[in-house]
C-alpha cells in the first residue's frame, strides 16, 4: 500500500526558522512585536493597499470588516450562497441580513447577473467571495457598487495573489481580508488580515481588535474584540510572504498538471483555466462530477490512501440557519449541483510530481470503475 497523500500540506521552506529563532531570542512573541508591522505592511503593500491589520483569522478578519463598515442593524448584505460559513456568521454577528445568490457552475463563483434582482432599499453592502482559484467578476460587482451605492467587502481568503485584469484580488473591496490558515497560498499557522486604503477604517479595525482600548487605556467607549496576531503568526507570515511569487508559480503548474492528466476525462468537469479576466492560480484543484455524488468518488480515492475534501455546502440549506427558519423556499440549483458533485484532489504546496502523478492515475480508475 503506497503512502497516504495528504488534501493538503504546507511548505515552510524559507526564513521561517531563522525568524522564529529571532522571536525567540529577543522574547518577542505577543502581538506587541516588530514581525506584526513588518508583516502587515509589506503583505498590504504587496496586495496593492495602503493598510494592513493582522489579526487571529480569516473569520474574524471578516467580522470585524464588517463591523467597522458600521453598517445599520437589519441593513442586507448580499453573498454567495455557496461559500464558508465564515462569511455569513460576519453577517449575523453583526445584526446584518445575508440575501443570497446562486453560484455558476463554471467557475464556482458567484453569478453576478443575480444580484441586481436581489438589491432592495435596504441593501447596503455585496460580499464577494473570490472562490478555488479563480476571482468575481469584479467590474460589474463596481458598477452595481456605484449605482446602488453599496459597499464592497472582498473575501480574498482563498486569493492571494490571485488577478483580477491584471489588479490583485483584495484590492477591489472597500475592505478587504485573507486568511493565513495552512491550506493558504501562505500561512501563520492560524492567522488574517483586514486590508484597506481607507485611514478611518484602519484605525477603527486596529481599535476593534485591540479590544477596542483607548485613551486612558482601561476606559472604554466600545467593546471590541481580541483578535490580535502574535509576533511568531507573523514572523511565519513573513518567510512565507517572501515566497509568494513562488508558490503561486508551483500551483498554477501543480493545476496545469492536473489539467492536463485530468481534461480528457468525460465523467468529470476539472477548473476553468482562464477566463477573459483572469487565469486561474488553483487555490485548490476540484472537480465536478457529471451525475456521480462526490462522496462516492471520495471514499474511493480513501481506499487508495488519498485525501479528499468535499466542496462547500450552500447556506440556504444549513441546518444551522434553516433551523432558525432562514431561506425558507429558496433555491440555488447550481449552489446545489456543485456542492453535491464537487470536491478537491490534493493541493499542498508540499505535493510532488509523482504523488500528483498518482493521484491522476487514482481519479482515472476510480472514474473507470464506477
Ligand atoms: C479559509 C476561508 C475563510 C476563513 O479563514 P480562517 O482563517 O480559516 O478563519 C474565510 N473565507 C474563505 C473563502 C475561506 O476560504
Amino acid at each position: 500500500m503506497s503512502d497516504f497523500i495528504p488534501v493538503n500540506t504546507p511548505l515552510l521552506i524559507g526564513n521561517e526558522k531563522k525568524y522564529l529563532n529571532q522571536c525567540i531570542d529577543t522574547g518577542w512573541i505577543s502581538s506587541e512585536g516588530p514581525f506584526v508591522q513588518e508583516f502587515e505592511e509589506k503583505f498590504s503593500a504587496k496586495m496593492g493597499r495602503e493598510y494592513g491589520v493582522a489579526v487571529a483569522n480569516g473569520t474574524v478578519a471578516l467580522e470585524c470588516a464588517v463591523r467597522a463598515l458600521d453598517l445599520q442593524p437589519g441593513d442586507e448584505v448580499i453573498m454567495p450562497s455557496f461559500t464558508i460559513i465564515s462569511c455569513i456568521q460576519a453577517l449575523f454577528n453583526n445584526q446584518l441580513k445575508p440575501v443570497l445568490v446562486d453560484s455558476l457552475l463554471d467557475t464556482w463563483n458567484m453569478d453576478v447577473s443575480s444580484i441586481r434582482a436581489k438589491i432592495t432599499n435596504k441593501t447596503k453592502a455585496i460580499m464577494v467571495v473570490h472562490t478555488y482559484g479563480l476571482p468575481v467578476k469584479m467590474d460589474e460587482i463596481l458598477s452595481l457598487a456605484k449605482e446602488f451605492n453599496l459597499k464592497i467587502i472582498e473575501d480574498a481568503a482563498e486569493a492571494h495573489g490571485l488577478m483580477y485584469k491584471g489588479k490583485p484580488c483584495g484590492s477591489f473591496g472597500d475592505i478587504s481580508i485573507f486568511s493565513f490558515y495552512p491550506n493558504k497560498l501562505i500561512t501563520t499557522g492560524e492567522g488574517g488580515m483586514i486590508v484597506m486604503n481607507n485611514q478611518d477604517l484602519y484605525k477603527q479595525c486596529r481599535y476593534l481588535r485591540n479590544l477596542a482600548f483607548d485613551n486612558p487605556r482601561f476606559v472604554h467607549q466600545d467593546l471590541g474584540y481580541n483578535f490580535r496576531m502574535s509576533n511568531i503568526q507573523a514572523a511565519l507570515g513573513l518567510a512565507q510572504l517572501e515566497k509568494l511569487d513562488e508558490f503561486i508559480e508551483r500551483k498554477h503548474e501543480m493545476g496545469l498538471y492536473y489539467q492536463q492528466g485530468l481534461q480528457n476525462l468525460d465523467k468529470v468537469q476539472c477548473p476553468v483555466a482562464e477566463t477573459s479576466y483572469a487565469q486561474n492560480i488553483y487555490w485548490v484543484f476540484g472537480l465536478v462530477t457529471k451525475k456521480i455524488k462526490a462522496t462516492k468518488i471520495m471514499q474511493a480515492l480513501a481506499q487508495k490512501n488519498i485525501g479528499t475534501r468535499p466542496f462547500f455546502y450552500p447556506m440556504h440549506l444549513q441546518p444551522v440557519l434553516t433551523k432558525m427558519g432562514l431561506f425558507k423556499q429558496q433555491q440555488y440549483p447550481q449552489a446545489e449541483y456543485i456542492s453535491q458533485y464537487g470536491f478537491y484532489l490534493p493541493s499542498g504546496l508540499a505535493l510532488t510530481q509523482n504523488e500528483i502523478k498518482r493521484v491522476i492515475e487514482a481519479v482515472q480508475s476510480v472514474i473507470e470503475e464506477i
